[in-house]
């Protein structure tokens, strides 16, 4: 199956799981949505009011946060996939049980398997403690780690913002600093733009043999500023 058939079936199944009791009170589980190529995946914490009536994630008040903040950073919705943690709403939105994020936990790293994004952000302490599970969001927030070849950020829940606007400001420059985290531009990128001139193309595959085969070699732009820790 390829990634898009993946999230499909992932998706599917989401729909008519009972793995845990939130499908007992949820009305539309929420799956997730995005791009199979997305380079930047966004983990929430669960399904809200709205988001259980329409069967998509942040699409409330929270949601147009996300999305505003997306646009200041340069972002589009639609190019990154948006999930959580839990795929049905908790009750009166509570914080989803350990055992629920357990149970949900299989669809949320085959999603992250199949997509296999660049960057991850979680959003709200509960997205956070799966990857940083010792972590205070107010000391880690908008710094990346790299793990297993994913660079991972912890970002503030933008409804944490709409209740403490104190929050704002940093959530605002977390997201301005996204755009610095993606994939840098491999040379070999570029030699294959120069390339599209024939006589450069068969001046390069009688050096290296195979244009394909040169060994990538990455050029972080000079003004990048990868807050790593
Ligand atoms: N809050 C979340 O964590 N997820 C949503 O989908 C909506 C609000
Ligand atoms: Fe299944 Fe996840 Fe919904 Fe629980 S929250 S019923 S594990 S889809």
């Amino acid at each position: 199956m390829n990634p898009d058939e993946i999230l499909t079936q992932i998706a599917n199944e989401v729909t008519v799981c009972k793995n845990c009791s939130l499908h007992e009170t949820r009305k539309r589980a929420v799956p997730g949505e995005g791009p199979s190529n997305a380079e930047i995946m966004f983990i929430g914490e669960g399904p809200g009011f709205n988001e259980n009536e329409q069967g998509r994630p942040f699409v409330g008040a929270a949601g147009k946060l996300l999305s505003d903040l997306l646009a200041k950073a340069g972002l589009e919705r639609k190019d990154v996939f948006i999930c959580n943690v839990v795929k049905c709403r908790p009750p009166e939105n509570r914080d989803p049980l350990p055992d629920e994020i357990f149970a949900c936990g299989k669809y949320l790293d085959r999603q992250i398997e199949a997509i296999n994004p660049r960057v991850i952000v979680t959003l709200g302490r509960i997205s956070m403690s799966k990857f940083f599970p010792e972590a205070k969001i107010s000391s880690i927030h908008g710094k990346a780690k790299e793990i297993d070849g994913k660079l991972i950020v912890a970002m503030y829940h933008p409804a944490a913002a709409l209740h403490q606007p104190n929050l704002r400001p940093a959530l605002e420059s977390d997201f301005a600093g996204l755009k610095t985290l993606l994939r840098p531009t491999p040379i070999i990128q570029k030699q294959e733009i120069i390339v599209n001139k024939p006589t450069f193309t068969s001046f390069l595959e009688s050096n290296t043999g195979n244009v394909a085969e040169t060994k990538p070699d990455y050029e972080v732009p000079s003004d990048t500023q990868l807050n790593l820790f």
